[in-house]
């Protein structure tokens, strides 16, 4: 393994610059340096992790500002937490949550099988008129069956592809004469689901029955958590790249020759390297000045690829009180600023609910001044878990919105019709510029185990561009 020194040949270039220290940019440097090559990570923040983001609370907990959950077939991310020892526990779903729908409390128990459970809830539990949830049911199904057709790697072969990323889901709700209750589900799914962050209006048919082949619900992504929060597992990674990481360093150009590639970073700071991985979302590629420019169709594609809307909730209590009434602290429904709280508690710790605001809610929600926002969410939190949930002992309200090295969050979507236009090109490197980033995986795009994907697969694309040369060999020219 790569030792923590300053990688670099003896005038000051390298093999391989790798452009942001996500989860993605830092596995993909880690397999690097493994190889023998010698790599520079340049990053723009003060830290390390992106979107994997660790915070201490007022309570002196940590917690994760970012991605917390660990899927239950998330297999590259739990092969990576045990190599560094990360311990997990199981996301606590043992008794019955809450589902608020149209002003009323429902309590349900949860259904481990997606595709027969009405988000989660089992609906035959929830009280709802039983035409409503049959018919919610069938669209659900009618739904499946369209995404089976979809081939994750390449939506745009799908059977009808064109007409189903010209097509809106709201567009498609409409078409089925989906009732209130029907729609729901698909609404949830684009703003809190995998992908999230936006609204049915505001993305195909086709991508969202994509996000969903290649990141089922049905797969469970939510089952575990890390103990001490997921964000450990960036900042391991990161201390043993060492020197390797230069932090408030943000990437301005990135120019080509016959020889190699120069970077140009921050102020007037310059790297030089034989190839270049840029593990950024998809929209800050565009901040990034390329020469020779992007080809049209790359530019077409990046200008239509947004990053959600998403503001991150927690909430800690003393203890996880609504356990003690039998409740899980799964909340799910239509209330005007959360849409989702779930138990993230650690064993023996304190209650913390996690939980979203996502889409349109987010966009009304971060007009609102620093007191009203509060109270927004505490309203919410009172609906589904009592009064005992207005005063927690700490509220975080991180708005990923608001972080112009994210841009937004969980992750980009795609606008109608951009699948068909321009998925095709969706991979191809850029010469000596190679794509890495959760976006850029084949599985769990939007995810922990897509970043370690796509990190895994830009280390294996540099090392065939770089071929047999040694170390610096490749780098004659710039
Ligand atoms: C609120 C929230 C909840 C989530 N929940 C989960 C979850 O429970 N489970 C899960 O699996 N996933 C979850 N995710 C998604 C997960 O966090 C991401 O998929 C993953 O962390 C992305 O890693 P990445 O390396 O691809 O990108 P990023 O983490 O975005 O890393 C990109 C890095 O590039 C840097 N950068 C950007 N532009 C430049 C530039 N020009 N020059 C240099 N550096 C630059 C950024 O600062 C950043 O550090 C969540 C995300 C958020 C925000």
């Amino acid at each position: 393994m790569a030792d923590s020194r300053v990688d670099g040949l003896a005038d000051g270039r390298v093999d391989v610059v790798v452009v942001g220290a996500g989860l993605s940019g830092l596995v993909c440097a880690r397999q690097l340096r493994r190889q023998g090559l010698a790599v520079q990570v340049l990053e723009a923040r003060e830290s390390a992790g992106g979107r994997m983001r660790g915070h201490t609370s007022g309570l002196g907990l940590r917690l994760d500002l970012g991605g917390q959950w660990v899927g239950a077939t998330h297999q590259r991310l739990l092969a990576l937490l045990e190599e560094f020892g990360l311990r997990r526990f199981p996301t606590h779903y043992d008794g019955e949550g809450v589902f608020h729908w149209n002003g009323a409390a429902r309590r349900a128990g949860v259904e481990h099988d997606f595709g027969s459970s009405l988000l989660f809830f089992r609906p035959g539990e929830l009280g709802l008129p039983a035409d409503q949830v049959a018919a919610t049911l069938e669209l659900q199904r009618r739904f499946q069956e369209l995404v089976a057709r979809v081939p994750p790697r390449a939506p745009w072969t799908a059977p009808d592809a064109e007409e189903l990323d010209r097509l809106s889901i709201a567009g498609w709700l409409e078409r089925q004469g989906a009732g209130e209750l029907a729609r729901y589900p698909f609404g949830w799914l684009t703003r809190i689901g995998g992908s999230g962050g936006f609204e049915p209006h505001e993305s195909s048919l086709l991508h969202l029955a994509w996000t969903q082949a290649v990141a089922p619900q049905q797969e469970t992504p939510e089952a575990w958590l890390v103990e001490g929060g997921a964000a450990q597992l960036a900042e391991r990674l990161a201390a043993e790249l060492g020197e390797a990481l230069r932090l408030r360093a943000p990437v301005r150009a990135i120019e080509q020759g016959d020889g190699g590639v120069r970077v140009s970073h921050g102020a007037s700071g310059v790297v030089r390297a034989a190839a270049v991985v840029v593990a950024i979302p998809p929209p800050m590629r565009l901040g990034i000045q390329f020469d020779p420019c992007l080809p049209p169709a790359w530019l077409g594609l990046l200008q239509r690829s947004p990053m959600g809307s998403m503001v991150k909730v927690l909430a800690l209590y003393p203890r996880p009180f609504w356990r003690e009434r039998g409740l899980n602290g799964l909340g799910i429904g239509n209330l005007p600023t959360l849409e989702l709280t779930v138990d993230s508690s650690p064993p023996g710790g304190p209650g913390i609910l996690a939980g979203f605001i996502a889409g349109e809610r987010a966009v009304r929600w971060q007009r609102l001044g620093e007191a009203e926002r509060r109270s927004a969410v505490l309203q919410d939190l009172v609906c589904w878990w009592g009064a005992e949930a207005a005063e927690p002992a700490d509220l975080v309200l991180h708005n990923w919105n608001a972080e112009g090295w994210s841009g937004g969050a969980f992750t980009s979507f795609l606008t109608p019709g951009a699948w068909t236009t321009y998925g095709a090109i969706a991979q191809e490197p850029h010469g000596r510029v190679v794509w890495a980033g959760t976006e850029a995986a084949s599985r769990w795009p939007g995810y922990f185990e897509g970043a370690i994907e796509a990190g895994l697969a830009a280390a294996d694309r540099v090392r065939g561009l770089l071929g047999d040369a040694g170390a610096g060999e490749s780098l004659a020219g710039l």
